[in-house]
């Protein structure tokens, strides 16, 4: 399969054409303001198994559904007045509600759970095409286990042969993947840190959100279990002061919080950021550096969001 791309700010039909594809059932990523999704129509269980074949993710990983309007959430999902107010204040935005599904939505999309999860993008492409195309499931646009892709050529990097067409609206905003958070229990529950904080839904809920453990013997979210981005590149961790390094010949990428200092042949120093995080593991394999050194100067000097991403690529929290 050849793959097109579309490219949203150059040709006026990009997104006509890319909505043509997802209703005839294939399968096209697009951009949002988090990551690249990787599209595919919600209601067709043929289409979303195409889904996890193209990202070799496994089936009892479940996919997010996104939606063009506040008003689809209805469609999907049964609503409490926590998932009404969330949605009222926060959507569009980086924002995955888990809520009792309708039985409307095909159980490949929820690996079989008796929820689904859902969200409405804040991106203008984005948007346009899920008003065409109607729901999608769009789990990040990568090969599974490679860092997520911000730009519609680390799509074509993974994915290129192996999906219909990508969509190109240009880098994302954000640059990791939203919160979630799961509202189908007795109490709200972080999933999985973003850009939106805890304390920010809780303060629109008047009620605590309680930090799910990944390490919990069983985890809320299937997708917890799994490691995000292998890397082929061992990563090291280093809080507090920054690290002394040896010019030994070894290439080596510096991610930092202090003050970037220059980069020199062996060293590349980039300031650590949410919003170039993913693009810089990829880059670090494409260059043949021999070793990621992520440095902060202390745990609080970035966001709980990013935290979590450094901590999984480290391998801290892996499984
Ligand atoms: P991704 O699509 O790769 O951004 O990952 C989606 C995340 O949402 C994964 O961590 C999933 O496990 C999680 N998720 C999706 N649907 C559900 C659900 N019904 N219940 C709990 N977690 C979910
Ligand atoms: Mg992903």
């Amino acid at each position: 399969m050849k793959t097109s791309l579309l490219d949203a700010a150059a040709e006026a039909t990009a997104i006509a054409e890319a909505a043509r594809l997802l209703r005839a059932g294939q399968v096209v990523a697009f951009p949002t303001e988090t990551v690249y999704g990787l599209g595919a129509d919600a209601f067709s269980p043929d289409a979303v198994a195409q889904v996890f074949l193209a990202k070799g993710r496994p089936s009892d990983n479940p996919l997010i559904v996104h939606l063009a309007t506040p008003a689809e959430f209805e469609r999907c999902a049964f609503l409490s007045p926590r998932a009404e107010r969330l949605i009222e204040k926060l959507m569009p935005g980086p924002l995955t509600l888990v809520l009792p599904t309708r039985p409307e939505i095909p159980a490949i999309v929820r690996a079989g759970l008796p929820t689904v999860a859902v969200r409405m993008p804040d991106h203008p492409v984005a948007n346009q095409l899920l008003r065409e195309s109607g729901p999608l499931v769009a789990p990040s646009a990568n090969t599974s286990g490679r860092p997520s892709p911000t730009t519609a050529r680390h799509v074509l990097d993974d994915l290129s042969g192996r999906i219909a067409a990508v969509l190109d609206g240009g880098p994302c905003r954000l640059g990791i993947e939203s919160t979630v958070i799961d509202l189908s229990g007795d109490v709200p529950v972080l999933l999985r840190a973003g850009a939106i904080s805890p304390e920010a839904v809780a303060e629109l809920l008047g009620e605590r959100v309680v930090k799910s453990s990944a390490h919990a013997e069983t985890p809320r979210s299937p997708g917890m279990k799994y490691r995000h981005y292998a890397p082929n590149i061992p990563i090291q961790l280093v809080v507090g002061q920054v690290p002394l390094l040896v010019a030994d010949g070894t290439r080596r990428l510096l991610l930092t919080t202090a003050s970037p200092g220059r980069s020199s042949k062996e060293l590349r120093v980039e300031p650590l950021m949410e919003s170039t995080f993913y693009q810089l593991l990829r880059q670090a394999e494409e260059e043949a550096i021999d070793e990621i050194i992520i440095h902060l100067t202390s745990v609080s000097a970035i966001s709980a969001g990013l935290l979590d991403r450094v901590m999984k690529a480290a391998g801290e929290n892996g499984q």
